[in-house]
């Protein structure tokens, strides 16, 4: 057996006629530079979101960094978000001298607290950034609702969990990066809708914000050496574009050959002691982007990971040092504050592999080893 984290290669096997001749198209016609795949793909993937306006660009970093540059937000503004998160959400708040404000997340959600992020508000706060962590939705409903009373600005990001879907309690839904005023996305080769090198997007209902955007990552300009306002260069390539599209076709199928590993999982490991399997709350679809057990504290991690390594299992850490403990993110402004659910998290999780091309036998021999370890 040869397990993988994520296995791009089965998964472009299955598709390569099309992905190959996607390609072939584009450099046949050399409009390697916005060429018309990137709008088409752009419309496919508005399309798939419900008709919002989508934006692409460079990658999901740029994504948050222009998102944050179309609000008119001036230095030492605070911007609220997740403490459990991937680099890229507190860097490009700190990169435009905003001021990342950290809050705790949900111990079984892992994605921000929404009972804690009032107290975190003050007259400098202007935006909230929560995260869709491992391909669930943060609780969006009261997210609004505290972005509506304290006139804030909501960006989701949405680098794991495109496909994910919300409901609001009266039975509304809407997709993850629809319901904020912009959601941000990458397209990272792992992530669920991966290209095969950087890529990532914009949503926006807005069509002024929508407008702006994409202004912003054009060196600022709508018509061509005419720059209104200070961008910067951050182009989805259309190779990229091309590739997407061709996926984006079977996103669906990718979807639910993750939440069906999932349900595996699920049920394999049920009643296992040592170990507590992801929790998917009522509000928000889970599209798996990760499938992060909880150990509990007398299993030994590192162990662990070991043994399943020497069976050739791959397992990993997301995230293995918290933010606020990060060389670069440990400034006097997080030094008071606690966040004992991150820290028990970072030093806790542990990630199996989950993909569109894992089988139930692979699945099958990760949890026997498992089970194995804990037994022992
Ligand atoms: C991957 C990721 C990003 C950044 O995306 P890139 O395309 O790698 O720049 C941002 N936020 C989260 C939560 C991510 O997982």
């Amino acid at each position: 057996m040869n397990i993988k984290m994520v296995d791009l290669k089965g998964q472009y096997d299955k598709i390569k006629v099309e992905i190959n001749a996607g390609i072939q198209d584009v450099i046949n016609s050399t409009a390697f530079i916005n060429g018309p795949k990137v709008h088409e793909f752009s419309k496919n993937l508005s399309e798939y979101l419900g008709g919002i306006n989508v934006l692409p660009c460079a990658n999901g970093t740029d994504a948050l960094q222009i998102a944050l540059m179309a609000l008119n937000l001036e230095p030492g503004d605070e911007v609220i978000l997740p403490v459990h998160t991937y680099v890229a959400t507190a860097e490009v708040i700190a990169l435009l001298k905003l001021k990342p404000v950290f809050v705790d997340v949900h111990p079984e959600f892992f994605t921000i607290d929404v009972t804690q992020i009032e107290e975190k508000l003050s007259n400098k706060t202007k935006a909230i950034v929560p995260v869709h962590l491992y391909g669930q939705c943060a609780d969006m409903e009261p997210i609004m609702k505290i972005a509506s009373k304290y006139n804030l600005f909501v960006i989701e990001d949405t680098a794991q969990a495109i496909g994910a879907v919300y409901t609001f309690l009266n039975g509304k839904t809407a997709m993850a990066g629809t319901i904020g005023d912009i959601g941000t996305t990458s397209f990272f080769p792992s992530k669920n809708l991966g290209c095969y090198g950087d890529g990532g997007a914009m949503f926006v209902n807005d069509n002024d914000l929508a407008k702006k955007c994409s202004m912003i990552a054009n060196h600022g300009q709508s018509i061509k050496y005419h720059h209104d306002i200070i961008g910067c260069n951050s182009r989805l390539d259309t190779l990229q574009a091309a590739i997407l599209d061709v996926k984006l076709k079977y996103i669906e199928d990718y979807t639910a050959a993750r939440q069906n590993a999932a349900k595996i999982y699920d049920d394999l490991l049920k009643n296992i002691s040592g170990i507590n399997t992801p929790k998917n709350m009522d509000n928000s679809s889970h599209v798996y982007h990760q499938y992060t057990l909880v150990l509990e504290e007398s299993v030994d991690r590192n162990d662990l990971q070991n043994y399943l390594k020497e069976k050739g299992i791959p397992s990993m850490i997301y995230y293995p040092v918290a933010l606020h403990k990060q060389k670069a993110y440990k400034s006097e402004s997080t030094a008071g504050n606690k966040f004992p659910v991150t820290e028990k998290l970072s030093e806790t999780v542990l990630s199996l592999p989950i993909h569109t091309e894992l089988t139930r036998e692979e699945q099958e021999f990760i949890v026997s080893s498992l089970i194995e370890y804990l037994k022992r």
